[in-house]
């Protein structure tokens, strides 16, 4: 069965690790990106623990390096598998969601960057405020120094 979380958009994947890849995703949230298993596993329960070690250290990595980079005031993660399951045949892949959450706005190369739900749940719906060459600088941001904070 075809795995979107198996074969990522190469023109998206930040980083690929040995246990996880960290890809982005719809710049909805400022450095909003996805870290999935390159293991297909269909349950965080099942993460070895060198998987969970390593996630530790993916997490922190992201963490850090959004604080630095853009100020973000503290990250959301969700690990949800809910579409899949809306499927016939579901084929679920452990990833988990990363929303960086933005207390102040945010100033990127001029655009004004507003996380306007604070302090509250995340809007799925929210609306993407870059064009699409601040969209590609954010990447660029994210992917050209994220070895800086991952330790492995
Ligand atoms: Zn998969």
């Amino acid at each position: 069965m075809d795995c979107y979380y198996c074969t990522p958009d190469e023109s998206k994947v930040l980083y690929k690790g040995k246990f996880w890849t960290l890809v982005f995703h719809k710049q909805d949230y400022l450095g909003r990106c996805i870290l999935n298993t390159n293991r297909h596993i269909d349950n965080f329960s099942k993460l070895s623990d060198d998987e969970i070690i390593d996630l530790r250290n993916m997490l922190s990595a992201v963490e850090n390096e959004l604080k630095d980079l853009f100020g973000c005031t503290m990250l959301n993660w969700a690990c949800n598998m809910n579409n899949v399951y809306s499927e016939e045949n579901p084929n679920p892949h452990v990833h988990i969601h990363i929303r960086p959450r933005y207390k102040n706005p945010v100033n990127i190369n001029g655009t004004i960057y507003v996380d306007r739900e604070f302090g509250s749940h995340y809007d799925r719906k929210a609306s993407v405020q870059f064009d699409t060459v601040t969209i590609k600088f954010i990447f660029n941001q994210i992917k050209d120094n994220f070895l800086k904070y991952y330790i492995k």
